[in-house]
């Protein structure tokens, strides 16, 4: 009997995990096929970039200086109102 707390993977909600999930510490494996167990579709989760759950992949933050001059962004300012 399965146990109540276990969702079952292989009902048919769950899509399986695609390559890119590979590594990644949600998947799930019942009877030989990987499932994500916090998304249903994981392809779909990758379709926009990184997926946002993955525990394997990161998005590289880059921090870009960008650097203002005062006067400029002053008279940018004013010239909205
Ligand atoms: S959390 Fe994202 S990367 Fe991880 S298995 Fe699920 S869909 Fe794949």
């Amino acid at each position: 009997m399965q146990n109540k707390a276990t969702a079952n993977y292989g009902d048919g909600r769950f899509q399986p995990v695609i390559e890119k999930c590979e590594g990644c510490g949600r998947i799930v494996e019942q009877e030989g096929v990987q499932y994500c167990k916090s998304y249903l579709y994981p392809s779909a989760k990758w379709k926009l970039g990184l997926c946002n759950f993955a525990t394997h992949a990161k998005p590289e933050i880059n921090v870009v200086t960008v650097r203002i001059n005062p006067l400029k962004a002053a008279k940018r300012a004013s010239k909205r109102k």
